[in-house]
């Protein structure tokens, strides 16, 4: 379905005109004023397209176009407008910016609607000021209470809930996203696989699952000068093998698994001491729940198997695990048949990322589409997606939304 292109560029380089940082990133941290210019703008369109707004007690904001039929379950769509600091120009804005102009071109163009239409954009996504992510929506999907998340305080020690009075957007309880048929998040790939392989769209089946673990290898902290080598007990020698041979392994396990170590400590880390203790974390992602297990039971096991090579110590825990989502099929088919019919040289994708629409996805049937980034960057101002690749994904969202009307999901 065509859409107002240019209704879409200027709204959106109205709002990515907010806050910009020297090098041409977006600063539009959640509950700060740069987030409420936003809110301000997308409430204001909302209600000159004639839609109902609403807020719930997190901050998130809904705009309802009323469908035919009272009886029909509402369809949302969305995502969020907050960024990362010094981050880019379509990470989240492109989905709340593709839901608002599909809703507002297909009430332009005199479509009948059954299901009411819901435009949401969800509060502190990013994680970026207010830990961790996914905070509004979290508490839609029952994963996060409420007064937990009030009570988040940013770096410099101020509350959610303050800044959310402070900018003018605590609504109320009631006003949380229920009952409906559908949700679906347009959003950009963020990752490189669609521009590389030289596709144009991804519809998004699921999402990878996350395992985080707490390494601790204990060895003997010693002299590192009169301790023969043949005499250690070192517990970095043993990480290092470790983390290459785990490193490997998730190789050989094959695509979509990753594993990265993100974090490396040695104490007493003194120059001139063998170390008597490292610690490493280990986060590995993969998108069934059986294989996420698999790789996790290989991962500490050639952890241990190591460590005992070196005669090493070692205490491994879990600190995190998200189970691996799969998105509604009437959903996919919806998304895989409009992309068949606008022509899109498509594939089929997970989510390596988090977003609003993996939590949503527990409590709601939930689907998702990729649009490519080009060269894979995100959350830096080097963000980016061909315009083209950004109109035909708001169009492609508003046939999505007038399938997901007549479809069972
Ligand atoms: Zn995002």
């Amino acid at each position: 379905m065509k859409i107002n292109e240019k209704r879409l560029e200027e709204r959106m380089n109205r709002i990515n005109s907010i806050a910009v940082t020297a090098e041409s990133g977006m600063m539009r941290l959640a509950l700060t004023d740069a987030d409420k210019e936003a809110r301000d703008l997308i409430v204001s369109w909302l209600e000159e397209a004639g839609m109902e707004v609403k807020i719930d007690d997190m901050g998130s904001v809904y705009g309802i176009l009323k469908g035919t039929n009272p009886d029909a379950k509402p369809i949302c769509v969305g995502s969020h407008a907050d960024t990362q600091p010094n981050g880019g120009k379509y990470d989240g804005l492109f989905g709340v910016m593709a839901g608002l102009e599909a809703i507002i071109s297909i009430k332009e163009s005199g479509k009948r609607v059954e299901s009411s239409l819901i435009l949401v954009d969800w509060t502190n996504e990013e994680g970026a000021r207010f830990v961790p992510p996914m905070l509004a929506s979290g508490v839609v999907s029952g994963k996060f209470d409420s007064q937990w998340v009030y009570d988040k305080e940013d770096v410099d020690g101020i509350r959610y809930e303050d800044e959310l009075i402070r900018i003018g957007y605590k609504g109320q309880k009631e006003n949380r996203l229920k009952g409906i048929k559908a949700y679906f998040e347009p959003h950009i790939e963020q990752g490189p696989v669609l521009d590389a392989e030289g596709k144009n769209f991804g519809v998004v089946t699921g999402a990878l699952g996350i395992t985080g673990l707490d390494v601790t290898i204990k060895g003997e902290a010693n002299h590192a000068g009169t301790t023969p080598m043949s005499h250690r007990k070192d517990p970095a020698a043993a990480a290092a093998e470790a983390i290459s041979a785990i490193r490997q392994n998730c190789i050989d396990f094959g695509d979509p698994a990753v594993l990265t170590v993100g974090v490396i400590n040695a104490r007493p880390a003194s120059k001139n001491i063998v170390p008597g203790e490292v610690y490493f974390s280990v986060d590995l992602r993969y998108h069934t729940d059986e294989g996420m297990t698999e790789l996790e039971e290989q991962t500490k096991q050639i952890i241990m198997e190591i460590c005992s090579k070196y005669i090493v110590s070692v205490d491994i825990a879990r600190y995190w695990r998200a189970d691996p989502a799969s998105f509604n099929e009437s959903i996919i088919s919806c998304v895989e048949d409009a992309a068949r019919e606008n022509n899109m040289n498509y594939i089929r994708i997970i989510s390596g990322a988090g977003h609003d629409a993996v939590f949503i996805n527990e409590v709601m049937p939930t689907g998702m589409l990729f649009v490519p980034s080009i060269k894979g960057m995100s959350h830096c101002p080097q963000e980016d997606t061909r315009w083209e690749d950004i109109v035909k994904g708001v169009e492609i969202t508003a046939d999505v939304l007038l399938k997901l009307d007549k479809a069972d999901v």
